[in-house]
C-alpha cells in the first residue's frame, strides 16, 4: 500500500492557508503533515482541524518550519515575500515538493525561490487556477494575433485587505501578452496612471487595480483598437480553486526531478 502524501501548509492561519488545510483533507491519498504561522499568530497551538472548522486532528499549528519541512513530502507556501525567502531555503535543505503562490515578490526575493529549484521540486504560480492558467494561454495566442494596433490594458479587482498591487495575476497576464508581441514587459508595462501623463504610448501594457470588499480576484485583459475591443475575462468565485491547484501541483510535484515549474505544466498546458 502507498503511505499517504503528507502535505504541510506555512502560514495556515492566513486566509489561503486554511484553503490549503481544508482542500488537503479532502484530497484522496493525501495528509495534512502540519502547519505554521507566524510566532505571535493566534492560530499557534490551535488544532489543524479545529482551524478549518472540522473536528479534532491531533495536529497543532506551530511556529517552528524547521520541524514541519522535516516531516512533510511536500510543503503548500501562501505567506509574505520574507517568509517564503525562508521557506524556499528550507524547503531545499529537505528536499520537499515546494509549492509557491506568495505574490508581491522582488527580483531579490525570487532569487531565493530559483535557487531552491536548483535542489528540489518548486511548483510557482502567481495564480494556481485553471481558469486562468487557461487565460494565460489565450492572452498571450490573441496578443500574438493583433498588432500594437490594439492597446493591452489589465484590469483587476481584489479584496480590501490584499497588499500588493498589482496583482501577481494580472503581471502573470502581463507577461503573457508581452511574450505574445515579442517584447519584455518591463520595457512597456505602466503599472498605474494619475495626473497629466499624456497620450498612450503605442505598445504599451497599461495596468489598472481595484481593490474593495471580499472579491477573491477578478481580471480582464483588454485588447481596444479604434472600432472594435477584444476582452478576455476570468472571475474567481471562490479561493478554493487555488487550494485545490496548489494541492494539484504538490502531487503533481512527487517524484519529479528538481527544477522550477509553473502551473502550465501541472495542468499539461505547455506548448
Ligand atoms: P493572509 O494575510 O490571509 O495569509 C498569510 C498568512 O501567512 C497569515 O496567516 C500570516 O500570519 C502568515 N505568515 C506571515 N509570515 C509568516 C511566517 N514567517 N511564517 C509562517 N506564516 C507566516 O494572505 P492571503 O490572502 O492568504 O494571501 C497570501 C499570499 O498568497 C499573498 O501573496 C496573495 O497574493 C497570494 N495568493 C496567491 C494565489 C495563487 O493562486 N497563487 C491566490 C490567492 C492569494
Amino acid at each position: 500500500m502507498i503511505p499517504p502524501y503528507r502535505i504541510a501548509v506555512v502560514g495556515c492561519a492566513g486566509r489561503m492557508g486554511r484553503m490549503n488545510l481544508a482542500a488537503i483533507h479532502a484530497a484522496e491519498g493525501c495528509v495534512i503533515a502540519g502547519g505554521t504561522d507566524q510566532p505571535g499568530s493566534a492560530a499557534v497551538g490551535s488544532d489543524i482541524g479545529l482551524l478549518i472548522g472540522g473536528k479534532a486532528l491531533g495536529v497543532t499549528v506551530t511556529d517552528d518550519p524547521v520541524e514541519l519541512f522535516a516531516q512533510a513530502d511536500a510543503v503548500i507556501d501562501f505567506t509574505t515575500p520574507a517568509a517564503s525567502r525562508r521557506h524556499a531555503e528550507l524547503a531545499a535543505q529537505a528536499e520537499v515538493v515546494y509549492v509557491v503562490g506568495t505574490t508581491g515578490l522582488s527580483d531579490e526575493d525570487q532569487v531565493f525561490i530559483d535557487k531552491a529549484a536548483i535542489q528540489t521540486v518548486v511548483v510557482q504560480a502567481a495564480n494556481m487556477s485553471l481558469g486562468v492558467n487557461l487565460l494565460q494561454v489565450v492572452t498571450e495566442q490573441v496578443a500574438r494575433a493583433l498588432d500594437a494596433d490594439y492597446d493591452i490594458e489589465i484590469v483587476e479587482m481584489h479584496h480590501r485587505h490584499k497588499v500588493d498591487a498589482p496583482s501577481g495575476t494580472a503581471l502573470m497576464l502581463g507577461e503573457a501578452a508581452a511574450k505574445g508581441r515579442g517584447v519584455k514587459l518591463s520595457d512597456v508595462a505602466r503599472k498605474s496612471r494619475e495626473g497629466q501623463v499624456g497620450a498612450r504610448p503605442r505598445g504599451e501594457i497599461g495596468f489598472a487595480t481595484l481593490r474593495g470588499g471580499d472579491v477573491p480576484g477578478e481580471h480582464s485583459v483588454i485588447f481596444a483598437t479604434e472600432g472594435e475591443r477584444v476582452v478576455l475575462s476570468h472571475k474567481a468565485g471562490t479561493r478554493e480553486i487555488f487550494a485545490k491547484g496548489a494541492v494539484k501541483a504538490a502531487v503533481w510535484g512527487r517524484g519529479k526531478p528538481a527544477g522550477l515549474y509553473s502551473m502550465r505544466d501541472v495542468l499539461g498546458l505547455k506548448d
